[in-house]
């Protein structure tokens, strides 16, 4: 008797130890942009929100909590922050309206749950996780989404409550480059061509590893202002703007019709898989090559088994940053 306690002890401590020995990490973005002239001071509020959503998972994951549990929970931060194009901060349809994207998926057994063209649930990507942990589905829109969210304890807010003036500033600005544009006779596609900041991108995301070696990643987004009304992006496809395996986990952001086309995470994963690339040569290859090549533009996230960390973005800028079991971290908007 006293032996197997003895032993039982020793295997529960080496289980512990061998637990708490394993790396884990966590890496966020706020949007891929061109944040050519914010200043200092702006600057600082964007890092911070970054720091917050890094510090919120991080704390999650060193306590022994899954990676999805720490991406929701880094991703509902940004969610709340104007700051970002998601959530409170979501920009408008042509239409005047916000209409919410988000996903969220485990890697260690590939459930996911997406929601898309949501307008009333405060934090999308709790409606995205109802989906996953709640249903047999993988990806809802608009009223029976919401419906589903507001059953399952998610806060339902009203529309009024995503209202920000930088949004509503960001879509006035562009139908009125849209007006001018029509009146000179220049529009050549029928397509979004957002042409400064304020008018593209901020999507938010986060993927992890946990200490159990698992891979999650979520990714949140009010779309591309002036959006037509009814419009979905690249973020609540699965495989395309979400993604975790056993093999990454990646989350995107860019000019989501791009992102659809290239079959965009997946394309990631498949290299890392089938080709044998490292993580930051497939997450390359698709976002500094193949992206430009068809015209778009972004960046993504994207993190491996082993915790290899890569962010690669093909525009001006993109709010960033990671935190390692390592001791290695790093919060950037800019290239280096
Ligand atoms: N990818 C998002 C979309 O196309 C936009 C963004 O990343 O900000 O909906």
């Amino acid at each position: 008797m006293k032996f197997s306690l003895f032993a039982a002890g020793l295997c529960l401590s080496f289980t512990l130890h061998a637990q708490s020995d394993k790396p884990f990490a966590i890496a966020v973005h706020g949007g891929a942009g061109y944040a050519g002239n914010l200043s200092e001071a702006k600057q600082a509020s964007y890092k911070a929100g970054i720091q917050k959503a890094l510090d919120k998972g991080y704390e999650i994951l060193s306590k022994g909590g899954t990676s999805v549990d720490a991406v929701q929970a880094a991703v509902m931060l940004l969610e709340d922050d104007s700051l970002f194009n998601a959530g409170k901060g979501s920009v408008f349809t042509h239409a005047g309206k916000n209409e919410m994207d988000a996903a969220i998926m485990d890697g260690s057994n590939l459930k996911a749950g997406s929601v898309a063209g949501i307008t009333i649930v405060k934090n999308p990507i709790t409606a995205a996780r109802v989906v996953m942990d709640k249903t047999m589905h993988v990806m809802m829109i608009g009223k029976g989404a919401e419906a589903l969210a507001g059953e399952n304890n998610c806060e339902i807010v009203k529309p009024s409550y995503f209202f920000t003036q930088h949004s509503w500033d960001a879509l006035k600005n562009a139908l009125k480059r849209e007006a001018e544009q029509r009146e000179n006779n220049k529009k050549k596609s029928s397509l979004l061509q957002p042409d400064n900041y304020d008018e593209k991108y901020g999507t938010v995301g986060a993927v992890a590893l946990d200490k159990s070696g698992n891979l999650a990643a979520a990714t949140s987004t009010g779309g591309m202002s002036n959006k037509k009304p009814g419009r979905v992006g690249d973020a609540p496809l699965i495989g395309i703007g979400t993604y975790a395996s056993d093999v990454c986990a990646i989350s995107c952001t860019g000019w989501g019709e791009y992102y659809i086309r290239l079959v965009m995470a997946k394309s990631v994963s498949d290299r890392i898989e089938f080709k044998g690339m490292s993580i930051n040569d497939a997450a390359n290859e698709m976002i500094l090559q193949k992206l430009p090549a068809l015209g778009g533009d972004g960046g993504m996230i994207a993190i491996d088994k082993q915790g290899n960390i890569t962010m690669p973005f093909n525009t001006g800028s993109m709010f960033r940053g990671f935190k390692k079991s390592s001791g290695d971290t790093e919060v950037k908007i800019y290239k280096d």
